[in-house]
């Protein structure tokens, strides 16, 4: 065996990052610090200004700030923003396109006020808007979308309420197009608009018959739940044409899934909806909008693939081709080129985000030993076990593997049936993992590994019990499969010489994530650092800011995270500043939303600790302690807090 210390002291960061991948999972906007750091480069503008991630850690930890925390880097927003909105006008201009690009930020991928600010604020000089799904969403974008010159894109079933919001925004100046998803809300459409007054500006959304291609794959297609068939879409123009609407249709709408992993589904879909987009025209549509909806994929995992947690394109090659497609149709059939929306969320919060969750222990299958020597009138069984153990070696151990399986489950029924005892369950346990552990020995290093033996290292591994909640911070990654980056804050110039997965502090089975981005040649375990006694170990788990941050649920009644929202800024010697402090849900907040009152509850413990003191059962002086420390715990964090030994 090669000398541990001195394979340790080869180790540095740059080890670390081929190992973690995080160049080529974080657009730049990370990277491993020589000291072994993740360092943040939060600004596109100042390239040399980065940020000791370790030490945000640190100050939340001077201030008090609990983990598992979300931290907030507003510049990456705007960073992202900016990004996109230069990289369509300098194709547009490349491409001499005669329409503009109006993005509007879909606020359902992250609707937190704070978010939904930064990107209007960054999306202003561009003309930026907003897109809703919904009423509440509606509201909120009524509110913050205040650019005159920006879209509002109204998409999801609406209601007439929804339409009414929709028509009052357009009352007060706001450029808003509401998107027909389904032919009957024309007539509500119609109605209200009659009633109010007020010519709406309509889009239609397609539903094109190409399918994109990754999970979200059923968005588009003739079983899609939304927008309307060829059909229904010549009803329409139709039907607004004789209520004298026909100058309202100014939008084509289509979005075929989000995270499309495939370009040839980009392709596909702009070839598809930009002969729709020039029939209607040539129909007579007074068409000027193509909106091609969201889509743009992030790659979690920085393989560039088409895995569904990646995709083989840039967002340079996603724009390209959307102009150059819609361009090539309107030139060939001569008409005027329309202006473009898109309606990207995913690539534009995913990277702003980031949960910070303590590792606060390691759970190994057989971590404890137990004395395993031969006694006289040993079961056969476990004389058997210890012969396996012995006799294996580098070219029988499959054969000794299968026997190994074969005897465990004899054991088992032989316990079943009162033939063994817990002494020897013990024993027979102890055998079998140090048998497991002998084959994984001559396991490493082999290019060919037998099927049936690729579980092994995995049932090796150990499990880090990490202080956070899956179903709350990266859902998912347990829903869908979602393979999130995830890296030691610090330590990164030592070797990780751990194989873990991740388990999380809620009593579900499913709580735990054993996917990860392909490192070790493995993706159900992560290398991690041994944990030192006395010594924090936090792991940042990244790319959250799109869906995960407000996706999340309280199972087990864990509940918001604490955030912090970073701020760059050169002239503080730390490069930053902590803008503000978002608390978390306390146990009092989580319970309310299941309908219990903080002060009912306390009552109740109070009244219980009343009669016991009566009783003389406890201590005046502890009764009211017990009361106290019942209240106060409404007002603590969902998670757990650490131990003041
Ligand atoms: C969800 C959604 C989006 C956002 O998609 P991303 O893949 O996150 O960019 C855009 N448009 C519509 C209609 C959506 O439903």
């Amino acid at each position: 065996m090669p000398n541990k210390n001195t394979e340790t002291s080869n180790w540095n960061f740059e080890d670390s990052e081929k190992l973690y991948g995080v160049s080529r999972w974080s657009k730049g906007y990370f990277s491993i610090g020589a000291n072994g750091d993740l360092l943040a480069t939060p600004d596109h503008h100042q390239p040399s200004l980065t940020i000791n991630i370790q030490e945000i850690v640190e100050e939340m930890n001077e201030t008090g700030i609990q983990f598992p925390a979300v931290i907030r880097f507003h510049d990456i927003l705007r960073s992202q923003v900016e990004s996109l909105n230069l990289t369509f006008r300098n194709v547009i201009n490349d491409a001499d396109y005669q329409g503009q690009y109006f993005g509007v930020f879909p606020i359902k991928v992250n609707q937190m006020r704070e978010v939904v600010e930064e990107v209007v604020s960054a999306g202003k000089q561009f003309n930026y808007g907003l897109e809703a799904g919904s009423k509440p969403e509606l509201m909120a974008a009524l509110a913050y979308n205040t650019n005159k010159e920006s879209l509002t894109i109204l998409n999801g079933y609406k209601d007439e309420e929804y339409f009414k919001l929709a028509l009052l925004g357009q009352q007060i100046g706001r450029k808003i197009i509401i998107v027909i998803e389904k032919f009957n809300e024309l007539k509500t459409l119609v109605r209200i608009a009659k009633e109010m007054g007020v010519m709406p500006i309509v889009g239609l959304r397609s539903k094109l018959m190409v399918k994109g291609r990754g999970k979200w794959k059923n968005s588009s297609g003739e079983r899609a739940k939304f927008g309307l068939s060829y059909v229904e879409m010549l009803n329409a123009v139709d039907y607004l044409t004789e209520q004298g609407f026909a100058d309202s249709v100014k939008l084509l709408h289509f979005h075929i899934g989000s995270q499309l992993t495939d370009i040839r589904s980009v392709k596909d879909a702009i070839q598809e909806a930009s002969m729709v987009y020039m029939n209607l025209a040539k129909y007579g549509v007074p068409l000027s909008y193509i909106d091609v909806g969201g889509g743009l994929a992030v790659d979690y995992d920085g393989s560039q693939s088409t895995h569904n947690s990646s995709c083989n394109y840039s967002t340079e090659e996603y724009i390209v081709d959307i102009v150059y497609g819609i361009k090539q149709t309107c030139d060939l059939y001569d008409i005027p080129h329309p202006n473009i929306v898109s309606e990207s969320g995913r690539a534009i919060t995913a990277h702003h985000s980031c949960v910070i969750a303590k590792v606060i222990g390691e759970i190994k299958p057989n971590s404890t030993k137990f004395d395993t020597s031969i006694e006289q009138d040993e079961h056969i069984l476990i004389s058997n076990l210890r012969d396996i153990t012995q006799e294996l070696n580098c070219e029988n151990y499959q054969e000794m593997y299968n026997d190994l399986v074969s005897v465990k489950a004899q054991t088992v029924s032989a316990f079943s049936l009162g033939v063994l005892s817990l002494k020897d369950m013990a024993k027979m346990e102890s055998l079998y993992w140090q048998t497991l552990e002998k084959i994984n020995q001559h396991l490493i290093g082999e290019e060919f590994i037998p099927e049936q033996l690729m579980e092994i290292p995995a049932l090796l591994s150990s499990q880090y019990l990490v202080n956070f909640s899956v179903f709350q911070s990266t859902i998912d990654s347990w829903a869908i499969k979602q393979v999130l980056p995830i890296v030691p804050i610090n330590r990164l110039s030592e070797k990780p010489t751990k194989i873990a997965s991740l388990v999380d502090i809620t009593c579900d089975s499913d709580g735990k994530i054993d996917q990860f981005i392909e490192s070790n040649g493995s993706t159900n375990t992560l290398p991690l650092h041994q944990l030192n006694t006395g010594e924090d170990y936090h792991v940042g788990i990244f790319l959250t800011g799109a869906y995960q941050d407000v996706m999340g649920d309280m199972h087990n009644l864990f509940g918001r995270l604490n955030e912090v929202h970073i701020y760059s800024y050169d002239d503080d010697p730390k490069d930053y500043y902590i803008e503000e402090v978002v608390h978390g849900s306390n146990m009092g907040d989580v319970l309310s939303t299941m309908q219990y009152s903080s002060e009912i509850l306390a009552n109740n413990i109070k009244k219980e600790i009343d009669v016991k003191v009566s009783q003389g059962l406890i201590k005046p002086r502890m009764g009211v302690q017990l009361t106290d420390f019942y209240e106060g715990c409404l007002s603590n964090y969902t998670y757990l807090a650490d131990d003041k030994h």
